[in-house]
């Protein structure tokens, strides 16, 4: 600390001229889920009201960053925003267990330190979030699960809310569609597994994340998800395992992903990105859609991310039908997309 102030004082003391002058880049990406509505089932109220949210969501982490505020209070106020909101599957909205309960998974990592935080499996915690970046800050581990980290929480002062706060008459129907294909294909090729993997992607997946650069030259990820729709209870998909849905490193990228959660934990995609761009040194967009649309579609995975480099280049490729997307650039206007036309 001390020795940061006095560099700060040398460098406060350097001409304008200095080719050392920091640059205040900054910028945050954010996502809600590559499981999107299919365009043709999207009315234009129904699109506004995603973007809206979304653009809430990349406008408030940006201005926190533009006050100087960390890239981890960024990320943690973008994805708090989605988890409050119902039209994503984190938070309120999540998704239903196939017994028709919901289990929430979320993880943090910071760039700097390569500190992270996660939590799989809770069931009463309003923000998972926020619980994962007290396990992070306040807790000698790196993931907590189930009870003991709704204990963790409680002991934490968090809020707790029932497990019916999270319902939506949406994401239930969801269920019941769910519950009735599993049922006719698990009669056709009896294996459930198999029928699983057949559920369209549009009420199968959803998650949200956020990943920023603050003026500090510091990276932070986070992802906050219910899942999958119908999935087995006691399942743990991606979002909360660090380097499978949520990755940071300063010296690369930082990470957060959405999709079928199986393939990205087996194919580690998240910290892959990063270590492609590190030990090939290629560009983040280079990095990222390699895994996404190469590696990812060879094996089958559905899904996309939200990755952004220390230089606060921003890449969002995803192989599904759309990706709730948005980003936002230090001096620049938002940019929101749902579909593949305003890909980048
Ligand atoms: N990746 C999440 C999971 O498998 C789901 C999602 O992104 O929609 O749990």
């Amino acid at each position: 600390m001390k020795k940061t102030l006095v560099l700060s004082a040398i460098l406060g003391s350097l001409t304008l001229s200095t080719p050392l002058m920091a640059k205040e880049e900054f910028a945050i990406a954010i996502h809600g889920g590559a499981g999107t509505i299919l365009k043709k089932n999207m009315t234009p109220a129904k699109q506004k009201k995603y973007e809206q949210t979304l653009l809430k969501a990349v406008n408030t982490g940006y201005a926190l960053l533009e006050q100087g505020k960390t890239s981890q209070e960024a990320v943690i106020a973008a994805i708090q925003i989605l988890e409050e909101s119902p039209l994503f599957n984190a938070g309120k909205g999540a998704v239903y267990t196939f017994d028709g309960h919901h289990e929430l998974d979320a993880s943090i990592m910071d760039g700097r330190t390569l500190n992270a935080g996660a939590v799989s499996g809770v069931k009463t915690v309003k923000s998972p979030i926020a619980l994962a970046e007290k396990v992070m800050e306040e807790s000698v581990h790196v993931m907590l699960s189930g009870e003991g980290a709704e204990q963790f929480a409680k002991e934490k002062g968090l809020a707790l809310v029932d497990n019916s706060y999270f319902n939506t008459e949406a994401r239930y129907k969801a269920l019941q569609r769910a519950k009735k294909k599993l049922a006719e294909k698990e009669r056709e090729l009896k294996d459930f597994q198999a029928a699983h993997e057949t559920l369209p992607n549009n009420y199968k997946y959803g998650t949200v994340g956020a990943v920023a650069l603050d003026k500090s030259g510091n990276l932070t990820a986070g992802t906050s998800t219910g899942g999958m729709t119908a999935k087995r209870w006691g399942r743990v998909g991606d979002a909360p395992i660090i380097g499978a849905g949520t990755y940071a490193n300063n010296a690369s990228c930082a990470v957060s992903a959405t999709g079928h959660g199986e393939y990205f934990i087996r194919y580690h995609v998240a910290a892959d990105i990063c270590a492609r761009m590190q030990y090939q040194g290629i560009s983040l967009n280079a990095a990222a859609n390699k895994v996404v649309n190469d590696v990812l579609v060879e094996a089958g995975g559905n899904g996309g991310v939200i990755a952004i480099d220390s230089q606060g280049n921003i890449s969002m490729p995803f192989n599904s039908a759309g990706m709730y997307r948005a980003s936002r650039s230090a001096g620049q206007a938002p940019y929101v997309a749902i579909f593949k036309d305003k890909n980048k």
